[in-house]
């Protein structure tokens, strides 16, 4: 069975490149009914952040992944938090130390910075010289029983490592030229990310691993832990990089790539994972795409997912689309009534936090959703609707200019205005028209006046849409608020 886990480590807040490892793990879980894993890699103390776990679960949550195991939803491979499994760690490295393949390490930081040092001084990579490997069994035990300070380190195999990247195809490193034996349990005890790592995705049964490609140098040496205890390794896939435009990488230059900064600026989440994976490959898209962007629902990406489709060369991300594809997704909504009423609700909600305290409009969901529909070709999301320009739709205007001359007749054109029936533009077109005549009033000049008396603004939709979108009561409203 098909098992996969997202692992991220709570140093901060998820953003994008964090969210599409999330995704593609979730799209592969979903396109063979496999099982998606939130796993909780905290064993590096130092770096931990305060609420970094909650505010992960809610960002996935808000991206609409479900999670089949991990901290909140339970499961039979638990904990899922690496802090809470350190006797599992325990066990496992007595197995290796047991087996030979691995050791304890009694070199001093000092010793290491000196041979850090030594390296750089004579041009070479600095890594650990592996001088404890070569300790007899004797000097280990009287070590330990002076309780001198110890790690313990893994014993690299020597040579060319070869692995299948699913995404990259055959890939050779010789680990051991490289690196020194890597540490996989810190004097403090607690286990470093490779060996946690391991241990956690053989126990918790993970049949193939998908991370960002920054984690590709390491594989080598996870494989050959896996070798170590005698375990099967998952298969290993590695996602490239994504980048700003210009071909930057992702986490400079950008800005915030947090996914609460898009929350924040009105993106939905079907906006967002469309976004994300727009670029990079991974996804067989209906041939209509290229013509006509669309912004595809959760299953329908689960439905076109595929490793083997997913790109070995960095994806650029387009910010242009990110907005294309919220205005695509707010006409989706538009057209579905649970979600319609949800916008709807979700709107008013926006509207009276905002402008608390000032002279709103009714916000009765009939006409709200009437503005919702009237919107969605100008604005590209939510918050638009709250813009300076916009804002009349929601608040009486504070203050107005109008001219004595038009203020006479305001009295009949209210009255005139509450006995028409259809508000719709033409109608109400000629209606002002013919009142303008009828009262020798120049036509431009009321027009202004009202617009003014409406909104407080000098420019914007023409009359007749402005009463068309705040309706006859709002309107009316207002008018009389005027002359009063
Ligand atoms: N904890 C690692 C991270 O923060 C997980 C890497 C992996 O998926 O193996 O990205």
């Amino acid at each position: 069975a098909v098992r996969v886990r997202f692992a991220p480590s709570p140093t901060g807040f998820l953003h994008l490149g964090g969210l599409r490892t999330a995704l593609y793990n979730y799209f592969f879980a979903k396109s063979c009914n496999g099982a998606f894993i939130l796993r909780i890699e905290d064993t590096d103390q130092s770096r931990l952040v305060e609420g970094a776990i909650e505010q992960l679960q809610h960002d996935l949550n808000w991206a609409g992944i479900q999670i089949d195991e991990g901290p909140s939803s339970g499961g039979s491979h638990g904990p899922y938090i690496q802090s809470q499994r350190l006797h599992i760690y325990r066990e496992h490295v007595t197995t290796l130390l047991n087996n030979g393949s691995a050791y304890h390490c009694f070199c001093t930081e000092k010793r290491l910075e000196l041979l850090r040092r030594e390296a750089i001084r004579i041009r070479e990579i600095p890594k650990y010289d592996n001088r404890c490997r070569s300790l007899k069994p004797e000097e280990v035990e009287e070590k330990l029983a002076q309780g001198i300070q110890s790690c313990v380190r893994f014993k690299l195999a020597p040579g060319v490592q070869n692995y299948a990247d699913l995404i990259y195809g055959s890939l050779n490193y010789d680990v051991a030229a490289n690196e020194g034996d890597p540490v996989i349990v810190k004097s403090d005890g607690f286990p470093t990310y490779h060996f946690a790592n391991v241990v956690d995705d053989h126990l918790m049964k993970v049949s193939h691993v998908l991370r960002g490609v920054e984690w590709q140098i390491s594989t080598p040496k996870h494989i050959m832990m896996y070798r170590a205890f005698g375990w099967e390794p998952p298969l290993f896939g590695h996602l490239p990089l994504l980048m700003n435009p210009d071909g930057s990488k992702l986490s400079k230059r950008q800005g915030d790539i947090r996914i609460g900064h898009y929350r924040d600026l009105g993106i939905f989440p079907l906006a967002l994972i469309n976004f994300i994976t727009n670029s990079g490959g991974g996804f067989e898209k209906d041939s209509e795409q290229n013509v006509k962007p669309k912004c595809y629902t959760m299953d329908e990406l689960a439905r076109q997912f595929g490793v083997s489709r997913i790109n070995s060369h960095s994806g650029k991300l387009m910010p242009e689309r990110l907005y294309e594809f919220n205005r695509l997704e707010l006409k989706r909504k538009l057209e579905d009534p649970n979600e319609e009423k949800k916008l709807v609700e979700e709107v008013g909600q926006m509207v009276r936090k905002s402008f608390a305290g000032n002279d709103l409009l009714q916000l009765d969901p009939q006409h709200v959703r009437y503005i919702l529909h009237w919107s969605v070709n100008r604005i590209t999301k939510l918050q638009d609707l709250l813009s300076d320009d916009l804002k009349f739709i929601w608040v009486s205007p504070k203050s107005y200019q109008i001219s004595e001359n038009d203020l006479v007749p305001l009295g009949i054109f209210i009255e005139q205005l509450e006995r028409n029936q259809t508000l719709d533009r033409e109608h109400l077109n000629a209606f002002f028209k013919s009142f303008c005549k009828e009262h020798q009033l120049k036509f431009g000049n009321f027009m202004k006046t009202l617009r003014s008396i409406l909104s407080g603004l000098k420019e914007g939709p023409s009359v007749a849409e402005m009463v068309e979108i705040l309706g006859k009561d709002n309107t009316i409203r207002r008018l009389q608020h005027c002359i009063k």
